[in-house]
């Protein structure tokens, strides 16, 4: 048997189980090996019941004190446990009379299960357990027993099994190639590959088993942190071959940008200067420019990438912007329209909702280059748009391609692959963004544009929810305009709508003077727009919405939000929705209203945005409140699930990881593909983001 066989040469496995086994990627004999256990159970030490804590699997050994039958609203049979150092209760509800019988008063008794708080206090709920009336246990185990993560109808017995005989033909391989070098190895005091391997699946008696409970073994360390390097290298392997591509090279610009800039009411922040600079220089390569733009909300980014794209349009080609709604695309038509049209450019606009011959006319102007700057939203790249010279593609908020999307954008530029920036108000810690973004160059725009007043944020129970009426109705008194926004956790939108349409219909009873209007995901797009217009124009004093107004909206005028159980979002979404306010020259409120009970976390949380308006500060926190998963946000982290690694855990060896690859690649540059392939599995998913 060697490793690279199909899964089904193993003894004791027919097609229907290697079919299971398919299901959860293990198709040959060494996929097993990569298949690594998820915990450990202990059953190697006694825990003293005076030291058990809510959420442990322990074995416990004890004497029975006496057991009887509850009838509450399920029956069941408790057995109260005693070792000295304290009670425990052992609860079935399935049980035989023997059983009962079995449990006599004074018999030793020996459980292994979780603790749980059940109504006599800790309890666990039919461990396995047993009985001895002279207390003569057999040894407990002398290594921890390793559970698999497995599927239906596959159980951890027969996968064990498996497992097993993976690792007999590992050893008569003599072990797998090791592509880390051995000092780098020595020098962190981690094992080989193959060591780590069969130490994972086979923990040895007297291993470090917290180590290994808490993933802090050198086994899972080394395995770790060859996982993160594979993937560090694989993002590197993409941009590289996007970068293979080539692509075309625009100098500086020498009129527009200056003719723009002398038209603003404003100058460039510090950071806008920085970044445009850095944007200018890659637009000059002839690599294709992979940049992402972090810059919070507010910060100007919309002007820098404006500013990108005239250094493409002065050399004739075409730029397009992609937003992620068509709420955004056409705010940004608006803004670029106003900018670009007195320097004699042509924005164009393309949307879902375009009647067929506003579309054709769209995509003939397009075609023959009369339109340079190109907005919309994701249609922008479908396969009947063609344009004239497509130079720059710009990506607003988050959107990321992948190596398939990236070939179709090649198409769309024939001569190289476009350069493309992306922009993002979502700050990551750094860390995470080396993690998350290592096939793209970040700038970051750390710095708002002078005169904003910052937003003071006021945390307030439900409980008050009348004078904060009032207040709102004091603020529309002033003249000031209001978001009222309304978080469901819910997710469908014809929920969210309906909650939205209450809490309207609510304000408009208790403030029969104000002008309210109902924003929702559900409406069309052109009543969205005219909501939004009317908003934007002063004919609205409340904007009652869901999370819709989350990205972009840009309202100077209005300057108090109130978010109604601000405990559902993310602390990342809280502070996109602040953004919202606080954009004009009045001060700005923010009144958190939450719901009660409000757990601790939750306060802690909320704490976090009373006391500071820095998204960075803020992203941080997220990272120690919610871990990475959270802070990514499901479309990142489906893309980064690992085997091993966990980026909270082995946070400390994401500083590393960069340079470790940079090392590997220019000292053995035959073991990256290698090294990549081994771990490919979660590479081929990225690609596909
Ligand atoms: P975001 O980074 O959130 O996309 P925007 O690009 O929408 O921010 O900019 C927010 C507002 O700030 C816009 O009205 C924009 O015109 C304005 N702005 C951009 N740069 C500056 C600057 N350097 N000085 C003053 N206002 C600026
Ligand atoms: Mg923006």
């Amino acid at each position: 048997m060697a490793l690279e066989h199909p899964i089904n040469q193993l003894s004791g496995i027919g097609p229907k189980l290697a079919e299971k086994c398919a299901g959860i990627g293990l198709l040959t004999v060494g996929d097993l090996l990569f298949h690594l256990p998820y915990k450990y159970q202990d059953r190697t030490r006694l825990t003293p019941i005076g030291q058990l804590k809510l959420g442990m699997a322990v074995v416990i050994e004890g004497e029975v004190m006496g057991s009887q039958v509850l009838f509450g609203r399920r029956r069941s049979l408790i057995c109260r446990i005693s070792d000295r150092t304290g009670l425990l209760t052992m609860r079935l509800f399935h049980f035989t009379k023997a059983q009962q019988n079995r449990l006599r008063q004074g018999a030793r008794i020996r459980c292994y299960g979780e603790v749980r708080m059940g109504s006599t206090g800790l309890e666990m709920m039919h461990p396995e357990y047993q009985v001895r009336d002279d207390g003569d246990f057999p040894p407990l185990d002398d290594a921890l027993t390793p559970l698999y993560p497995s599927t239906e109808g596959l159980n951890q017995g027969r996968l064990r099994s498996l497992v097993e005989q993976a690792i007999t033909a590992l050893k008569r391989q003599g072990g797998l190639p090791e592509w880390l070098p051995p000092d780098w190895l020595a020098g962190w005091g981690l094992p080989s590959l193959t060591d780590a391997l069969l130490s994972l699946h086979h923990p040895s008696p007297g291993s470090d088993t917290d180590a290994l409970l808490a993933g802090l073994h050198p086994a899972q360390q080394r395995l770790a942190l060859e996982e993160l390097l594979a993937h560090h290298l694989s993002l590197m392997q993409i941009r590289q071959k996007t970068q293979a591509f080539g692509a075309v090279r625009f100098p500086p610009s020498t009129s527009l940008v200056s003719e723009l800039l002398k038209q603003l009411p404003f100058t460039l922040t510090g950071a806008q200067q920085r970044v445009v600079g850095e944007i200018q220089d890659d637009l000059g390569r002839s690599l294709p420019m992979l940049r992402l733009v972090q810059g919070d909300v507010g910060s100007g980014k919309t002007l820098v990438a404006m500013l990108a794209a005239l250094q493409v349009i002065e050399a004739g080609y075409q730029v397009a912007l992609m937003a992620p709604t068509e709420l955004l695309a056409e705010q940004h038509f608006r803004n670029m329209s106003q900018w670009v049209e007195p320097l004699g450019l042509t924005c164009g606009l393309l949307l879902g909702k375009h009647g067929k011959k506003q579309r054709g006319e769209t995509l003939d102007d397009l075609a023959q280059g009369r339109i340079q700057m190109m907005i919309g939203t994701h249609a922008l790249f479908q396969e009947s748009v063609e344009y004239a010279q497509l130079g720059l593609v710009i990506i607003d908020e988050q959107h990321r391609f992948g190596v398939h999307q990236r070939l179709a954008l090649k198409e769309k530029a024939r001569q190289g692959l476009p350069h493309q920036l992306t922009m993002t108000a979502t700050p990551i810690p750094r860390t995470l963004a080396m993690t998350a973004y290592a096939d793209l160059d970040v700038s970051i725009i750390d710095e708002l544009p002078p005169g904003r007043t910052p937003v003071t944020t006021t945390v307030i129970s439900q409980d008050r929810r009348d004078a904060v009426v009032r207040r709102v109705d004091a603020a529309c008194g002033d003249g000031r305009q209001v978001y009222w926004v309304c978080t469901l956790i819910e997710e469908s939108e014809e929920l969210q709508a309906e909650a939205a349409e209450d809490t309207a219909d609510n304000l408009q009873r208790a403030l029969p003077g104000r002008r309210i209007g109902l924003l929702h995901g559900r409406m069309k797009g052109a009543e969205k727009t005219r909501l939004m217009t009317a908003f934007k124009d002063g004919q609205l004093d409340i904007l009652v919405a869901t999370t819709v107004i989350e990205v972009g909206v840009d309202v100077p005028n209005a300057s108090v939000m109130i978010i109604e159980n601000p405990e559902r979002l993310g602390l990342a979404q809280l502070h996109q929705l602040r953004g919202r306010v606080g954009r004009g020259s009045k001060d700005s409120y923010c009144l958190l209203l939450f719901g009660t009970p409000l757990s601790e976390q939750s306060r802690q949380r909320l704490e976090v945005m009373r006391s500071t308006s820095d998204g960075f500060v803020i992203a941080e926190e997220d990272l120690k409140l919610r871990g990475p998963g959270e802070v990514l946000g499901t479309r990142q982290t489906g893309a980064m699930q690992f085997r091993v690694a966990d980026l909270e855990r082995d946070r400390n060896w994401l500083d590393v990881v960069p340079e470790l690859a940079h090392r590997l690649t220019v000292e053995y540059p035959g073991h990256v593909e290698p090294l990549v392939n081994r771990w490919l599995f979660n590479a081929d998913r990225y690609a596909q983001v």
